[in-house]
């Protein structure tokens, strides 16, 4: 077999794995890079053809985040006969994000955001649908392309990232034996509030393991329960003082944690039933989706709506935003990272110098962006200087701003346990930072001294 990494596997960047199995050609996920924008953003699928000698017969589309599957138009175009595989809760995503960014995209163009035409329009997405399969998790189906020399089954596992996420097990023959590879995509072993723990096999050939948290220490050194504990006592001293609490997150997957978090905090009694919430845009419409597949996908408790906890938009008015800043409030809004122009930003613009009111950052505020500036000068003195958007400010920094640890992935005491346990011949170790990838690969080695383990380059095609 022979892998070949499409998108950069140095930090998260485009999700996009090439696999020749004897003969058939598949991609690991389509995505595109959060940190570049137009042609740049996409896998390198010209590289199927001019290094690894191949062609893509199918796609597995792990999960709906747009690192892994943000350039699934363009790939499609690319490659006419590809059948492209995924959950069913991960097609229903994608049936509205995939419209909504071809929207984004003409927008930003328009508005002069980027000078870049979009990667792909809402006309190209018409009969699209045609070419995606689902299947059911835990349930094998058929991936052997026209040339293979053997028959591929895949198979899908519950990864415990967001809804409709999963890991794949891939099953071919090779030499008269049979091999298995198992891709983790992006995972969480541990619950989150709606979606459970993931729910691997028990043993692989080789393992393509996803390495986010491999760097940092501290997601190991606290506890979901600790950071759950921290964030209610936080939040109901910010509404007790009659507060704003405004919490940045992305809509895909923690806008939906956060919000039935907040219904069980209410039910508890932590916090007054009677405070109201604010959530606005596509948060709202994946919301939906997350209801209407309660009872089919893997749920703590499948009672938790996301709906069921009672919320109004933020409205649109200069005014009336005022208004309901008078607190006590609570704001679930996007983007995680406060980039500008976002509701986020121009909230905590209105926030950040008033004293009694919060921002409680739920998710991993990236190194440059605004929500790790807010932090940041928080942490250095009250009234520490802060610029949120260009030309506004510098504001001085008055409100609480607290961060909490509730990640989508998982540890990486948890990543080296499914090592542990799969018990594989080979690792390749993707989606990490440098240091991540290093650590991981350190600690494998060290545990496991007979498993070959590697950092698969940008671009190099590996024999294994
Ligand atoms: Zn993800
Ligand atoms: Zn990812």
């Amino acid at each position: 077999m022979k892998f070949l990494a499409l998108g950069d596997t140095d930090g998260i960047g485009a999700s996009c794995h090439y696999l020749d199995l004897n003969g058939t050609g598949l991609v690991l996920d389509a995505g595109t890079d959060p940190q570049r924008d137009g042609p740049d953003s996409l896998p390198r699928f010209e590289w199927v053809s001019d290094r690894a000698d191949g062609y893509v017969d199918h796609a597995i589309i792990t999960h709906a985040h747009h690192d892994h599957m943000g350039s699934l138009p363009v790939l499609v175009r690319r490659f006419p006969h590809v059948m492209a595989h995924m959950t069913d809760a991960t097609k229903r995503l994608l049936d509205f994000l995939l419209p909504s960014s071809a929207r984004l995209q003409q927008k930003r163009l328009d508005r002069g955001e980027t000078s870049h035409e979009p990667l792909f329009t809402e006309d190209d997405l018409d009969g699209l649908e045609h070419l995606f399969l689902t299947h059911d998790l835990d349930t094998p189906f058929d991936l052997t392309g026209p040339n293979g020399a053997s028959s591929v089954t895949g198979e899908f596992y519950s990864a415990g990232h967001i809804l409709g996420s999963a890991g794949v097990e891939l099953t071919f023959e090779e030499w008269g034996r049979e091999r298995r590879v198992f891709y983790t995509s992006d995972t969480n072993m541990q619950a989150q509030t709606i979606i459970p723990g993931g729910d691997y096999p028990d043993d692989t050939d080789v393992l393509v393991l996803e390495t986010t948290h491999g760097a940092e220490s501290a997601p190991e050194e606290t506890s979901r329960r600790e950071e759950r504990t921290r964030f209610r006592d936080t939040l109901a001293r910010v509404l007790a003082r009659g507060g704003t609490a405004l919490i940045p997150v992305f809509v895909m997957g923690r806008a939906q944690e956060m919000l039935v978090l907040l219904g069980q905090l209410k039910r508890e009694g932590a916090i007054p039933m009677d405070v109201p919430i604010y959530t606005a845009g596509s948060m709202r419409a994946i919301a939906e989706i997350y209801d209407d597949t309660r009872n089919t996908t893997p749920r703590l408790d499948p009672s938790d709506q996301v709906f069921g906890v009672e919320q109004e938009r933020v409205p649109y008015e200069a005014e009336a935003k005022r208004e309901i800043l008078d607190g006590p409030g609570i704001m679930v809004v996007s983007s995680g990272m406060m980039f500008e122009p976002t509701l986020s930003n121009v909230l905590a613009r209105r926030m950040v110098e008033n004293e009694e009111d919060a921002v409680l950052l739920v998710g991993h505020p990236a190194d440059g962006t605004p929500a790790r500036r807010l932090l940041d000068a928080a942490r250095e003195e009250q009234g520490a200087p802060v610029m949120l958007a260009d030309g506004h400010g510098p504001q001085p920094v008055y409100c609480t701003v607290e961060r909490f640890r509730f990640s989508g992935h998982s540890d990486r005491r948890d990543l080296l346990s499914i090592v542990d346990r799969m018990d594989p011949d080979t690792v390749l170790l993707v989606h990490g930072d440098p240091e991540a990838r290093t650590w991981m690969a350190e600690h494998i080695r060290e545990a496991h001294p007979k498993i070959d383990v590697h950092r698969p380059d940008w671009g190099s095609v590996i024999d294994l």
